[in-house]
């Protein structure tokens, strides 16, 4: 009998929604949101996502910075569609031994980054998990995009060259709970640079870049010598440790643009990869699985 460890979570997701009707190519499951058209101006995108006690955060984790982080990585997703988070939903299984204040630093925590980001909760749910279980948070979201600025995972085209803001790996030391999603930068980037595919980095980009070039029907040839490493970490480290929260987009093979140095100082852009046919270039290996 093989467990959700033997397949670990890309294969187990593949299995599990086709087990139930899901909507094309945009709006089912895949991407850093699903995409919804109503026809209007803008369109819907909506998102999910769960931190649990002991994986994504650790027991004793200062509580304000934890509840920052689980907003920062619902609005990164919006941002790497090139959108906006809107109105969220929290739902909270706690154990009841949990301390009051602990949880009150949690929305303290998230309220700081709703407001920085506009957004605003919507509602959401309080349950109880059994004395000594792990606390889990899940965070529903809805957000929009311009008609006609939405990035997919899927748009990538042999020949694209891929790209990342800012330095890989490290994360676990600080980063993982202080990161600003990008999402300023994703808006400019759809404005002046138009990636044809884009996602942020949650898992490492040994699991993402793989990703976004399967979703996009293509292969990768990464250039491991250009990789931008956080200071005094390895490759290694910067292909697998993961929550960067930085993005990774694929546009046509030109040089980055000299405005990007002007309008965000001190955040690299680098060109690191390109897309290659389907079948060809290399298989990375690493990163972040929730089961494996
Ligand atoms: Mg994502």
């Amino acid at each position: 009998m093989s467990r959700l460890s033997d397949i670990g979570e890309d294969a187990l997701v593949e299995r599990l929604v086709r087990l139930v009707p899901v909507g094309d190519a945009a709006e089912g499951p895949g991407d850093d949101c699903a995409v919804v058209d109503e026809g209007g101006e803008r369109l819907e995108l909506l998102k999910t996502d769960g931190m649990v006690e002991g994986v994504h955060f650790l027991k004793g984790a200062d509580a304000k910075a934890v509840g920052w982080k689980a907003v920062a990585r619902v609005v990164s997703d919006f941002a790497a569609m090139g959108g906006v988070a809107e109105r969220f939903l929290v739902t909270v299984a706690l154990p009841g031994t949990m301390e009051v204040a602990w949880i009150e630093g949690f929305y303290e925590g998230m309220g700081v980054c709703l407001e920085r980001y506009g957004a605003k909760l919507a509602g959401g749910e309080t349950c109880r998990v059994p004395d000594g279980s792990a606390a889990v948070i899940s965070i529903a979201a809805t957000g929009s995009v311009g008609r006609g600025k939405v990035v997919l995972r899927s748009g990538g085209k042999v020949g694209d060259a891929l790209w990342v803001t800012g330095r890989l790996g490290g994360s676990l030391a600080g980063k993982h709970l202080s990161f600003f999603p990008r999402v300023e930068e994703a808006a400019w980037l759809v404005e002046h640079f138009r990636p044809t595919a884009m996602m942020d980095l949650s898992d490492g980009l040994a699991k993402d870049l793989p990703r976004l070039a399967k979703a996009s029907g293509c292969g990768f040839r990464l250039d491991g010598g250009s990789v931008p490493l956080t200071e005094g970490c390895t490759l290694e480290q910067a292909l697998c440790d993961g929550e960067d929260f930085e993005l990774l987009f694929a546009a046509p093979a030109d040089g980055a643009p000299k405005e990007w140095t002007e309008r965000f100082p001190g955040l690299e852009l680098t060109r690191i990869a390109e897309l290659v046919p389907a079948g060809q270039g290399e298989v990375l290996e690493g990163g972040w699985d929730h089961f494996a």
